[in-house]
């Protein structure tokens, strides 16, 4: 589906803090998932911040020319959800992006108030000015995604994957993870009042994590989206509305 590459670990690490942790009485039904509901998009509800917010966003490395084209796309959000990004060399900024390392995370919403400057609250490893325009659209909004509160799709309290468990450990374990990580960053799942979320399933959601059919019960797969979905669209406006009567 869509070209997926498994060969290399290229999944987001949803730098969630203070998360209620891993219940495994409470991992998903193994169900037929053409019958099921899941939803495209859930935002943290503890996490947000307030509509309207200017967020102050910092560069910590990387060339100019590379700071445009992540400005670019983090925009993107910001035709639909009422918030304000401003760039800058500011000390105190909200959001301090570092390209240095490897892997791409972001902490959720409001969670970057708790890691002090001028550690990075965000993780764009290896990009440059060089790297392909799909790959960073895809990235960049992504990870601006878990910065303005969104959380995985995979993580959603209703999603029901089929997951292969003993074989989602298996698959981790050859990069080094152990069960606990893997509860963390893959299988976990928030609690109802941890987040709001949408009922309907857009499976084109930016926040949409890869599912490896590989590990799962059946033919469950869900491949790279790489653009801001029509509902992603529509809910980040709910979220973050002109109007604060408007808001849920
Ligand atoms: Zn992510």
């Amino acid at each position: 589906m869509k070209g997926v590459n498994w060969s290399e670990l290229d999944v987001c690490i949803d730098d969630y803090i203070g998360s209620a942790g891993f219940d495994l009485d409470e991992l998903p039904n193994r169900v037929d998932p053409l019958t099921t509901s899941r939803e495209e998009l859930a935002l943290a509800r503890y996490k947000m911040w307030q509509p309207g917010q200017r967020l102050r966003i910092r560069f910590l490395d990387g060339e100019q020319a590379l700071h445009w084209r992540v400005e670019e796309q983090a925009s993107q959000w910001l035709k639909y959800a009422n918030l304000e990004f401003e760039f800058g060399n500011f000390p105190d900024a909200e959001i301090r992006i570092t390209f240095n390392g490897s892997g791409y995370r972001s902490l959720v919403g409001t969670d970057a108030l708790k890691r002090p400057s001028p550690f990075p609250t965000m993780t764009l490893g290896g990009f440059t000015v060089n790297t392909n325009a799909t790959e960073l659209r895809r990235v960049v909004i992504h990870e601006f995604g878990h910065a303005i509160g969104c959380v995985h799709e995979q993580s959603s309290p209703s999603i029901d994957i089929p997951w292969d468990v003993e074989k989602v450990y298996a698959y981790y374990a050859r990069y080094g993870w152990d069960k606990a990580k893997v509860d963390d960053n893959v299988l976990k799942r928030y609690k109802k009042h941890e987040v709001f979320h949408t009922e309907d399933h857009d499976e084109d959601s930016i926040m949409q994590y890869p599912v490896n059919k590989a590990l799962t019960i059946g033919d469950f797969e869900i491949g790279w989206n790489t653009e801001l979905s029509e509902k992603d669209k529509i809910f980040i406006a709910k979220m973050y509305p002109k109007e604060e009567s408007l808001r849920w």
